[in-house]
């Protein structure tokens, strides 16, 4: 097969010689690939309104024995809406990147990229820290690694309701009086809307109710959990 064509998300692009610029395509038939877009940087080349991050486009794509070279680029969804608006803007690049620096080149993670795509189009018209929330639960379950959130790791007990608890990133929850490695404390709030978040589809929890606080050590708690489990310090966003 000497060409194909993906549905993808640009995610990274960097200069390359005097004019040209690689993507790094997150795309649905091969997870994530790079791809030489030749003359992007030159003034008004066809191909520079479509390089920008976020921009999901149908991509036909030449195979060569060095680096592949995108041909066409016909757009679907370019993230406007996130523009001049620094929040958005700063959370959309967020998703992009924290998808670059988890998943490895050529594996295909269908599932991670339709909530991406997804992600990417609601953060872009709105600003939602749901969708942060869920997209980062969504590659940790894709890469197997989803934390026990009813169930105490020592005891085994069920959590009920108004028990104190703490967070491991190894496992997920404990009673505070089984924890004998000092974990953090995690609020009931937070650990209802983490179980919300890993069981329930998207649809049915956005508009939910939650505060900022609640929001935020959730994150930290999520992100802490999927840097223990690969190893590695990955990219934050103020929430
Ligand atoms: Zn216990």
């Amino acid at each position: 097969m000497r060409n194909y064509k993906v549905e993808a998300i640009v995610i990274r692009k960097r200069n390359f010689a005097e004019k040209d610029r690689i993507l790094t395509l997150f795309s649905r038939e091969k997870g994530k690939i790079e791809a030489l877009a030749k003359g992007s940087r030159r003034p008004g080349s066809r191909f520079a309104p479509y390089s920008d991050l976020g921009t999901l486009a149908k991509f036909y794509i030449s195979r060569t024995n060095s680096i592949d070279i995108i041909k066409e680029i016909s757009a679907i969804f370019i993230p406007e809406g996130a523009r001049g608006n620094f929040a958005r803007t700063q959370k959309v690049s967020y998703l992009l990147k924290f998808t670059d620096n988890v998943f490895e080149i050529d594996e295909p993670h269908p599932k991670t990229y339709f909530v991406l795509k997804s992600a990417v189009q609601l953060v872009s018209e709105r600003e939602l820290q749901l969708t942060i929330l869920s997209f980062l639960a969504n590659c940790i379950d894709e890469l197997g690694l989803k934390p026990e959130l009813f169930i105490c790791q020592k005891c085994s007990k069920k959590i009920l309701s108004g028990e104190k608890i703490v967070f491991s990133s190894k496992v997920g929850v404990l009673h505070r009086s089984c924890d004998n490695e000092e974990n953090a404390q995690i609020h009931e709030n937070e650990a209802k809307l983490l179980r919300l978040i890993f069981n329930c589809p998207y649809e049915k929890i956005v508009g939910a109710k939650v505060k900022h606080e609640t929001f935020k050590q959730s994150y930290r708690l999520l992100l802490k959990f999927i840097e223990w489990h690969l190893g590695k310090i990955l990219p934050e966003v103020a929430m």
